[in-house]
């Protein structure tokens, strides 16, 4: 069963991440967008792990919903709310509960996720961080659950799938043919966060 220890580790992971790779997160965003993924995603990352610390949220469902709720105020670009939501929608359908059943986390990323695709009408192929995120939740419903380093590795695996990807949506969008040949920065920090799901686990 997974605590509200767990998510919190999830959570400190994600930012500890995020700060490590927010120099290739901005190349990336550089290429293709305008260079501010890992400032947005650290300055993000670094307000959720501040208002844990300072708040009890003793569910997995109040810890992710004080992290979304973070994202959301914190960080002005595209990924907050898109994140945000992601995080705020998978901890609300973890409900009040005090611990969780992995196959219970894997049904509520799922709802997470979808609730990603509806806030930026996006889908699978568009280039976006989608791309990434709804392979870690195949392969993480595939284990009922079980086995978040599969979901981490086909999350990296939809990263790299971006590449040759023409964006749809977001700013890479605008650079229409010009977006083919990079990786999409939201693809690759989505990977980071679910890393950081399969990091929480072996801690
Ligand atoms: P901004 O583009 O506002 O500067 P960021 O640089 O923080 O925001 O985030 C860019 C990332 O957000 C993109 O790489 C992409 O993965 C993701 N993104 C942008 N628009 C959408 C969308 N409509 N749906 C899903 N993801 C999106
Ligand atoms: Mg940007
Ligand atoms: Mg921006």
């Amino acid at each position: 069963m997974l605590d509200a220890d767990f998510f919190r580790r999830w959570m400190t992971g994600a930012a500890a991440a995020v700060d490590r790779e927010a120099g290739r997160l901005t190349d990336l965003d550089s290429a293709i967008g305008d260079a501010d993924h890992g400032a947005n995603l650290q300055r993000g990352f670094a307000a959720v792990v501040k208002a844990l610390e300072g708040d009890p949220a003793g569910t997995p469902g109040a810890v992710l919903v004080l992290a979304g709720r973070e994202l959301i105020s914190t960080v002005g670009g595209a990924s907050g709310p898109l994140y945000g939501t992601l995080l705020r929608r998978t901890g609300k359908a973890l409900g009040d509960a005090a611990e969780v059943a992995p196959v219970q986390l894997a049904e509520a990323l799922r709802v997470g996720v979808a609730a990603v695709a509806q806030l930026g009408g996006a889908k699978a192929g568009d280039k976006t961080m989608l791309d990434a995120l709804e392979p870690a939740v195949e392969a993480l419903a595939e284990s009922l659950g079980a086995s978040f380093a599969a979901a981490a590795e086909a999350a990296d695996r939809g990263a790299l799938a971006t590449v040759p990807m023409r964006a749809r949506k977001g700013r890479a969008s605008y650079l229409g043919e010009r977006s083919v040949g990079h990786q999409d920065p939201g693809a690759t920090s989505s990977a980071l966060l679910i890393g950081a799901l399969a990091g929480a686990e072996a801690a």
